[in-house]
């Protein structure tokens, strides 16, 4: 029987799977010498965000012929020691997009309302009918910076409540889009025409601070920015000034600059709503993460 190594808490139901196909061992918080003992004779492991697995330890395993990451980044896995070793990496890309994208319709509902901030005030005992007026997202336009598996699904997602599309990504076919009815245009046209912008970006030196001072400059007084893709995507100095002084109306935030964010000044503003990076933290994202990896490692490990 193979063994399989599990370092990091997955869904009940992939272990079933895995089980199935080898002996199982589950060992979660190890240090990077307990790991190196317990990779040495495993065939596959089984890992999340948890576990760094560095070009040493990768290369302590003899037998291992598949990593598996339950989720998507990668960046905790030395893929060029991994191929070297000719060891299969295998994710789950899409297991928590639908996740993240009603978090970010959730966001959009939230801060159109100030559901957060009227919670808030409710809780401490007053009953304040004026403060927090909204704004629809009906007929208002969403503006998708990115048209991945993510920005798609907010696509769909905003349409049924009525809103216009346009969208940002140079990599995808234009027929795509425009099947979806969304209209393609550079970034900062995106900003001057939306109510409400969102981010489904990857975080690489070309996204990075796609949104800046001069972005947030041509963005409409009343908009509305939603971030559930990666912190550094945004210029958080630029945007706090921003909000500050309500160049902008508001802003929610799943992700930050630096996690777990430290003295960030956004989070003194009352304009300002988020969460702690729980885009893909769901009970069936979770499931689907475990599940789809662990049946990449059974046909892996049946050849
Ligand atoms: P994806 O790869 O399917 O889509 C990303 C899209 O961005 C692609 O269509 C690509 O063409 C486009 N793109 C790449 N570079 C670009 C650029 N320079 N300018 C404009 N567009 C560009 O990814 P996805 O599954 O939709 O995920 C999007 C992002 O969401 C991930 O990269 C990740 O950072 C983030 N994410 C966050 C959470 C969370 O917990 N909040 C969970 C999952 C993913």
């Amino acid at each position: 029987m193979p063994k399989i190594l599990i370092t990091d808490a997955i869904h009940e139901d992939a272990v079933e799977i895995l089980k199935n196909v080898g002996d199982v061992e589950i060992a979660t918080g190890l240090t990077p010498e307990e790991l190196k003992e317990k990779i040495k004779d495993a065939d596959a492991i089984v890992i999340r965000s948890g576990t760094k697995l560095t070009k040493e330890i990768i290369d302590v395993a003899k037998k291992l012929k598949v990593i598996a990451r339950a989720g998507v980044g990668v960046d905790n896995v030395d893929l060029q020691a991994a191929t070297e070793k000719g060891i299969i990496v295998v994710n789950s890309p899409d297991a928590s997009s639908v996740s993240v994208a009603e978090l970010t319709i959730g966001f959009m509902l939230s801060a159109a309302r100030n559901i957060p901030q009227a919670t808030a005030s409710l809780k401490r005992g007053e009953w304040d009918r004026k403060s927090f007026k909204g704004v629809e997202l009906y007929s208002k336009t969403l503006g998708i910076i990115g048209l991945g598996r993510i920005g798609q699904q907010v696509a769909k997602r905003a349409k049924a409540f009525g809103m216009n599309i346009v969208g940002y990504d140079p990599y995808i076919p234009v027929e795509v889009a425009k099947n979806m009815g969304i209209k393609l245009m550079d970034v900062n046209e995106l900003c001057k025409v939306s109510d409400f912008i969102t981010l489904h970006v990857p975080l690489t030196p070309k996204t990075k601070h796609i949104i800046g001072k001069e972005q947030i400059s041509l963005m409409k007084k009343n908009a509305i920015i939603v971030n559930c893709a990666r912190g550094g995507l945004i210029d958080e100095n630029a945007l706090y000034e921003a909000l500050k002084d309500k160049k902008i109306r508001s802003a929610a935030l799943d992700v930050f600059e630096q996690e777990p964010p430290k003295n960030n000044p956004l989070l003194t503003l009352n304009n300002v709503i988020g969460t702690p990076h729980q885009g893909a933290s769901t009970v069936e994202a979770q499931k689907s993460a475990g599940t789809i990896v662990a049946e990449q490692v059974v046909k892996i490990l049946n050849g």
